[in-house]
């Protein structure tokens, strides 16, 4: 330890995604703030690395996600606002289904659910208004209007830079490797300081292993690779309004369950498309993983298919992971027997488009111990039995 030692009203371990947003959303509320991260930001291989993420209202995972959407979408706008730099691209989205598909009726139903816009087309009207893909006759294309996608990097940037004028104090480049009650605060230790705080915020993506087996649960960490494709027909990709799109593979006769998706050209001559293929499981992202071409064959082939006017050889790869619970869904709140110790992890490859309400709701649940957005299906303690309380929580 070379730092000595540090006091602040809110520790946040992990400045990435969701903790750059609790930074920024602590710093404005006017607490002393001190965000702890292993590596600089952005982050090479955070969670949010790779350039865009993908933003949706009309949500396939289910519509106990629209209050924190619509917090998410505000806010998104506010650091826009903040930083004059546009972060949400409203390009909307378009989710390509089998008309047999059973996700398409849950998407539907997420939309009704909560009176969300989305306009299902199918046949030539369909074709006429995506002509960028191949639509075939059994396809219902459902597009929302409020979906596009998140410069990923930009943001975070944004969220850090904001809270650092507020006076966060941002410490990157250590490991946090343990946090344990101190009197009635806390301790933080790191790889070169401890910080003692009242409050402390957990969002480690990827790197919250350590944390989630305290909490009873496995973490896998899934590498995944992002691929880039050159343009080849430059007509079908320069309309200014083109939107991010998603799409299942089991629809192409497939039996892997693998998502495509890819977003507008950000450079005018490569378009993001991605297969979501994971990487085997790592313990940690701090070595960058290895794949081999092997690995590109599904978006080749999807791409050859599907998007006729790229052509299907990436020109530029580069990967990154997110952090998986089994249930797919993140674990954000109060630590049981922890008070003032907030976990938001395990956002399970979706968890971008809502980063910013999530960091909110850790600054809600941190500051005063509730939140008015309802998070109660991401509890924490769902893993521990009832009567579990912890004291102290490994880090690394
Ligand atoms: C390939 C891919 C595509 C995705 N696409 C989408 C999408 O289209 N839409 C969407 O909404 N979501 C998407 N996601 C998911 C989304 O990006 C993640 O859920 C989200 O970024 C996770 O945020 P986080 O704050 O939990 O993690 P991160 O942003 O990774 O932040 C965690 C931070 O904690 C730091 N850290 C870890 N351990 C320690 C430690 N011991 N000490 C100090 N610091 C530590 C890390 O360095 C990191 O900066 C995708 C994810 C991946 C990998």
């Amino acid at each position: 330890m070379t730092g000595g030692r540090l006091e602040a009203d809110v520790v946040v371990v992990g400045a990435g995604s969701v903790g750059s947003m609790a930074c920024w959303q602590l710093a404005s509320r006017g607490l002393r703030v001190i965000g702890v991260d292993r590596f600089s930001i952005p982050g090479p291989f955070s969670a949010y690395a790779g350039e865009s993420r993908i933003f949706r209202k009309v949500y396939v995972e289910g519509g106990h996600y629209t209050p924190l959407l619509q917090r998410a979408q505000d806010l998104w706008r506010e650091l826009e606002k903040i930083s004059g730099t546009r972060l949400l691209n409203t390009t909307g989205a378009v989710t390509i289904y089998d008309e047999h598909n059973p996700r398409l009726a849950s998407l539907l139903a997420a939309a009704h659910e909560h009176g969300l816009d989305s306009r299902l087309l199918r046949g030539d009207e369909a074709r006429n208004t995506y002509p960028e893909h191949l639509i075939r006759d059994t396809d219902v294309t459902v597009f929302d209007p409020e979906g596009g996608y998140l410069s990923s990097e930009k943001a975070v940037t944004a969220a850090l830079m904001e809270a650092t004028r507020l006076g966060v104090t941002f410490l990157g480049g250590r490991k946090a490797h343990s946090v344990e009650t101190y009197d009635d605060r806390y301790i933080v230790r790191t790889e070169h300081e401890e910080i003692i705080a009242s409050r402390v915020i957990i969002s480690q993506g990827n790197g919250a292993g350590a944390v989630c087996k305290e909490l009873g649960v496995h973490l896998s960490v899934l590498p995944q690779v992002l691929t880039w494709f050159p343009i080849a027909d430059r007509s079908a990709f320069s309309r200014a309004d083109l939107p991010v799109f998603l799409r299942r593979a089991e629809e192409a006769g497939r039996s892997d369950d693998v998502q495509f998706y890819g977003f507008p050209s950000a450079d005018g001559w490569t378009v993001k498309a991605v297969a979501s293929v994971f990487l085997d499981e790592v313990e940690s992202m701090e070595k960058p993983p290895t794949w081999d071409a092997s690995h590109l064959d599904s978006i080749r082939a999807w791409v050859r298919e599907f998007i006729p006017g790229l052509i299907p050889e990436p020109v530029r790869v580069a990967t990154c992971a997110d952090g998986y619970l089994p249930d797919h869904t993140g674990a954000l709140g109060t630590v049981p027997g922890m008070d003032g110790v907030v976990v938001a992890v395990g956002f399970s490859g979706h968890g971008f488009k809502m980063a910013s309400a999530l960091g909110a709701v850790a600054a809600d649940l941190v500051l005063d111990g509730t939140t008015a957005t309802d998070v109660g299906f991401m509890n924490p303690a769902r893993f521990l039995g009832p009567d579990a309380r912890l004291t102290s929580l490994a880090l690394s």
